[in-house]
């Protein structure tokens, strides 16, 4: 956990040598008194919690689809932005901090955080702006200007041409001289968008076109910039803290190894197996990066690391407190929000890099807990959070969260759920916590990575500290298996159905399959629970029977084969969706919640999904049948380009519509060789989940597919 204390003492103990300074050309430090949190969601409640617990003031900001969200709900001011994208309204918010009172603005992560302009107009409206100058943010905003800047301050940058020439036939010159494989890269670029790894000469003016054109409708400029592509890198990150009085302090790298989609899913401090002389090299690299640009504030400097070479070179620094601020904090003994706060009202650093060195202990780990479905590529998914339950925090287990149960994980923003985030006094212990911490999170109503994140923890290469920017694509044959489900979850899962006479419902859900059992129990009969086993196309049914012998007894008998003979059962009596059964020398709790036909089992720190039969006014009510031979939308988008037209003969895997959910472009790709027969919607569309986006012509496969890069 943080320690504030800390930083609560440097604040009272302003130093008279601090205080001249101030005195003479630093500006005056001047308290907060009120501060406007631009942002939503968990560091929206993460910038609350520090500010109140130092008294200060704070109002929120919402937008329409987030009336009813937490953060809009911890301050007794919130004010209304409007639509979706009002978050970005810099006038509306402007205008909200001055109306409510507040003399400062802390723009958390994403959204306007690294908008120089905003910064600047902050500024110019005489409020105080959570964050660096805007020129820091600025020059840092380009990564091909950030590189200038580094190289004359002597840090290693990535091999590359950065300069202003997009002329196709002049990069691909460039790239050739680089060598492939090249990485086409938005020099506005951010989130891991707008950037194309090209393997060959041959396929560098397709890569360098969709790098431009996700970089234009991303952030409105389409210049790339094009470096060396490192094969097997690691992504080690410097957190550095300066204020307005000189000081400038590294506290500590993260390693953010593990991505996907270029974007991080696990962080972890202090980086594995980092030689300690090379580790110190960075730390001052990032110092002088910082300096370099007259920085303030939180900043994180992040390097590629060369596996094979030991090198390291800049590659951006993030103007920004990160996602994955909490290690740093976890491992330094600070909370980092309240430095800002420090730094943001004029006064100097807590801690010397000396005092943060000494008390640096232990490891810390983050996981991202994301709304979205790994099988099938990462796509983000959206929906109610119907059940949550949550790893008990502690000392050295700690959740950052924006959501909880019953809201809503909305298609218009980033489908983070919350941060896990857990320390011990080294990396194997810290590992071992997180994966006892993911085996108590429980989470229905949309996909999640949590099983994934699972593997990840359990992963022997992950266990090794064998990371690099690649391990999900290396380890994807162990990571992606898909293990059996045990027959004591088909069996708890029974028990559920027939306990409660009906599963635990949704409120709008359409199922009550269950519902002719109820007062079964106490009839001395055998009843069969069926479930449905999906194996691509074919599906087979596996019943359970259920036999009472007496009172809270049950003979089982799973799919005809395993049987457990005199299993006593109940229901929790503080949750109705608990089954506690007593096998024979095993006493096992399951959690069991039905989500429409889906009944999503929670057993010894494993999540399985178990298939009912599908009553047959579903499929009607649906409308699948009159979807066959068609490409389905994987979720709630966007219809951003149509590559196709009617009467077009494509082949499998042709690229057909590309859609934009939750800010992040996605190829849906034919499943099968076909010819188009109608496109049913068209560029600027949006959609819901599981419409028809394209229709193919009867004779070219009848299949209906869900298609997803
Ligand atoms: P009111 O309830 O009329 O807003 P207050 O005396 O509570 O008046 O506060 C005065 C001003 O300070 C308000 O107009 C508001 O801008 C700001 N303010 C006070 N408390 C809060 C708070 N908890 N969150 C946000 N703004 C607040
Ligand atoms: P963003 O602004 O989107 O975060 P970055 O430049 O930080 O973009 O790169 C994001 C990720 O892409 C890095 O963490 C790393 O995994 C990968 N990456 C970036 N540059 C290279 C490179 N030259 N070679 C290999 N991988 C790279
Ligand atoms: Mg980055």
């Amino acid at each position: 956990m943080p320690r504030p204390q800390l930083a609560r003492r440097a604040l009272l103990s302003l130093t008279p040598s601090a205080l001249r300074w101030q005195s003479s050309s630093i500006p005056k430090a001047r308290p907060l008194t009120g501060i406007l949190i631009a942002n939503r969601g968990e560091i929206a409640l993460r910038v609350n919690r520090t500010a109140s617990e130092y008294g200060i003031r704070t109002t929120t900001v919402y937008t329409d689809p987030d009336a009813h969200a937490q953060h809009a709900r911890v301050t007794p001011h919130s004010v209304n932005l409007g639509p979706p994208s009002a978050y970005l309204d810099v006038d509306k918010i402007i205008k909200a901090a001055k109306e409510r009172g507040c003399d400062s603005i802390h723009p958390g992560y994403g959204f306007l955080s690294e908008n120089s302009a905003f910064a600047k107009r902050v500024t110019e409206e005489g409020l105080i702006f959570i964050g660096p100058p805007s020129t820091a943010i600025e020059t840092m905003g380009n990564k091909s200007q950030s590189k200038d800047i580094m190289l004359k301050a002597g840090v290693p940058c990535i091999p590359g041409y950065h300069g202003s020439n997009q002329d196709p036939e002049f990069l691909l010159q460039e790239a050739s001289k680089i060598g492939f494989p090249v990485l086409v890269k938005a020099v506005k670029g951010g989130g891991g968008k707008g950037m194309r790894i090209a393997k060959t000469p041959a396929e560098f003016p397709d890569m360098l076109n969709s790098a431009k054109s996700e970089a234009r409708s991303s952030f409105g400029d389409d210049v790339v910039l094009v470096e060396k592509y490192i094969t097997t890198p690691r992504h080690i990150e410097v957190q550095v803290f300066a204020d307005n009085h000189g000081n400038c302090v590294a506290l500590g790298e993260r390693d953010c190894s593990v991505q996907r989609r270029h974007q991080k899913i696990l962080e972890e401090s202090p980086a594995p197996d980092l030689d300690p002389v090379l580790r110190k090299d960075i730390w001052n690299k990032a110092r002088a990066a910082a300096l370099a640009v007259g920085y303030q504030g939180a900043g994180t400097v992040e390097f590629i690391f060369d596996n094979d070479t030991g090198e390291f070179f800049f590659m951006e620094m993030n103007t920004r407190l990160q996602v994955e601020h909490p290690v740093t904090e976890e491992v330094t003994g600070t909370d980092l929000v309240h430095w800002q706060l420090l730094v943001a009202a004029g006064l100097p650093l807590p801690l010397t890099q000396e005092q943060i060195e000494r008390q640096m202990e232990g490891h810390a780990f983050e996981a991202r807990i994301y709304a979205e479905n790994p099988d099938m590529g990462f796509v983000p998914d959206s929906g109610e959070l119907v059940y949550l339950r949550t790893p008990k925090t502690s000392s050295t287990v700690r959740i950052d969260a924006g959501f909880g149960e019953g809201d809503v994980i909305s298609p218009h923003y980033d489908p983070m759920i919350a941060k896990l985030i857990v320390k011990g006094p080294d990396r194997r212990a810290a590992l071992a916590k997180l994966r006892a911490a993911l085996g108590e999170y429980e989470v229905v109503g949309l996909s999640t990575n949590i099983e994934f994140l699972k593997k990840l923890a359990a992963h022997p290469a992950f266990i090794a500290g064998e990371v690099e920017t690649g391990f999900i694509d290396k380890h994807r044959s162990s990571l992606f298996a898909i293990e059996p489900t045990p027959p004591e979850a088909y069996a708890q899962a029974a028990m559920s159905v027939i306990l409660n006479g009906n599963v635990q419902q949704t409120p709008a859900d359409p199922f009550s399959v269950w519902g002719g059992n109820v007062g079964f129990v106490g009839s001395f009969q055998e009843r069969i629970v069926e479930f449905v086993e999906k194996k691509g196309e074919a599906e087979s049914r596996i019943p359970v029977s259920v036999k009472q012998t007496a009172r809270d007894t049950y003979d089982l008998t799973v799919d005809g084969k395993i049987s457990y003979p005199s299993v006593t059962a109940h229901i929790s009596p503080l949750e109705k969706s608990k089954v506690i059964g007593f096998y024979p020398h095993t006493r096992l709790e399951t959690t069991v919640v039905r989500k429409e036909d889906t009944l999503v089992v929670f057993q010894r720190g494993k999540q399985y999904k178990l298939d009912t039969p599908r009553p047959a006014w579903f499929e009607k009510a649906l409308g699948v049948a009159d979807v066959a031979n068609s490409v389905l939308s994987p979720m709630p988008c966007k219809v951003l380009r149509v590559s196709v037209k009617e009467g077009d003969r494509v082949a499998k895997d042709a690229p057909l519509v590309v859609i934009e959910s939750m800010k992040m472009e996605t190829v849906i790709r034919s499943p099968h060789d076909g010819v188009i027969a109608k496109i049913v919607h068209g560029e600027g569309d949006v959609v819901k989940a599981g419409v028809a986006l394209v229709l193919f012509e009867e004779d070219s496969e009848s299949e209906s597919t869900r298609a997803a890069e």
